[in-house]
């Protein structure tokens, strides 16, 4: 099963997930081709990075609207670490070689952020995507929705035969009033580091892989760690929808009686499948004998 963790040191907190099964099975439910993968998975691993700190029922939700091939995605992840998420087109392919893959796939336009944390109203922030690439697009919504400087590193590989494998990503975000001569370092650090799938292929877990984050390389005779840090804890995520047959009744009512009467005489039944986990839901007249009287 999947996991990250999450810790701090005293100018930065980090997170650091693989999302290999995660990617692996959203695929499945939703017929992705690699380059929908490549795109959707690096949404899915943004939506379990950015819920890492999320606590008791509170929800996460993220959804773009931008001009890519993939249309619009949306993901909902809650402190359990359980995420689910639908993209408009899995099937979307190249027509023509482009200079910037996963820039086409995505596209320009707009992230919501939503926070759902039991309070009257849940947070809503909006802001542009413009740089077709999720990891800079997230980075660019925590610096000028929430004055957070955050480095995102994002990635999906795959084998030989097309599989997925690896799949994951880190985030770092650094805590107000750090030292300059912390961010220069962290900057110089991740410049030269290796991208995250590379650093899974070579073997390392995602303890060692906060180590090389923390490692320095400016000045190796005088401190081997930027800085101290501490792992404050370590989570299972996996990739969950919590559907059932009554949410799915509940949702069905909004459309009216008379609607779906006339769906289920002309059909013999209605028929919902769930966007986030495909599974079919079948109502028939019955089913809603004591909702309109
Ligand atoms: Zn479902």
């Amino acid at each position: 099963m999947d996991r990250m963790i999450r810790g701090i040191s005293e100018n930065a907190r980090f997170i650091v997930a693989d999302t290999t099964e995660i990617v692996r099975e959203a695929t499945k439910i939703h017929g992705c081709t690699p380059g929908a993968v490549a795109g959707f998975g690096r949404f899915l691993t943004a939506g379990i990075l950015m819920g890492a700190t999320l606590k008791g029922k509170d929800i996460l939700s993220l959804r773009t609207d931008t001009d890519g091939l993939l249309g619009q995605m949306l993901l909902t992840v809650n402190s359990n670490g359980e995420i689910k998420g639908y993209l408009q087109n899995p099937d979307a392919e190249l027509l023509a070689e482009s200079e910037n893959k996963l820039s086409t796939f995505i596209g320009k336009g707009s992230l919501r952020v939503i926070k759902d944390m039991g309070l009257k109203d849940p947070y809503i922030g909006v802001s542009e995507m413009n740089y077709g690439d999720i990891a800079q697009d997230i980075a660019y919504y925590y610096y000028t929705s929430e004055q957070i400087p955050t480095v995102i590193s994002l990635g999906v590989s795959f084998d030989n035969e097309g599989n997925i494998a690896y799949a994951g990503g880190y985030m770092i975000q650094i805590l107000p009033n750090a030292e300059e001569d912390f961010i220069g370092k962290l900057e110089n650090k991740i410049a030269i580091m290796r991208s995250f799938t590379e650093l899974r292929r070579g073997g390392m877990d995602l303890e060692r892989i906060v180590g090389l984050i923390y490692e320095n390389v400016e000045d190796e005779t005088t401190e081997k760690i930027i800085e101290p840090y501490k792992i404050l804890e370590e989570k299972k995520i996996s990739y969950k929808c919590n559907c059932s047959r009554d949410k799915m009744h509940d949702g069905v009512i909004t459309i009216g009686q008379k609607e779906i009467e006339e769906i289920i005489d002309e059909k013999g039944s209605l028929n919902v499948e769930c966007h986030f986990c495909g599974k079919n839901y079948t109502f028939e007249k019955i089913d809603f004998q004591d909702d309109f009287k």
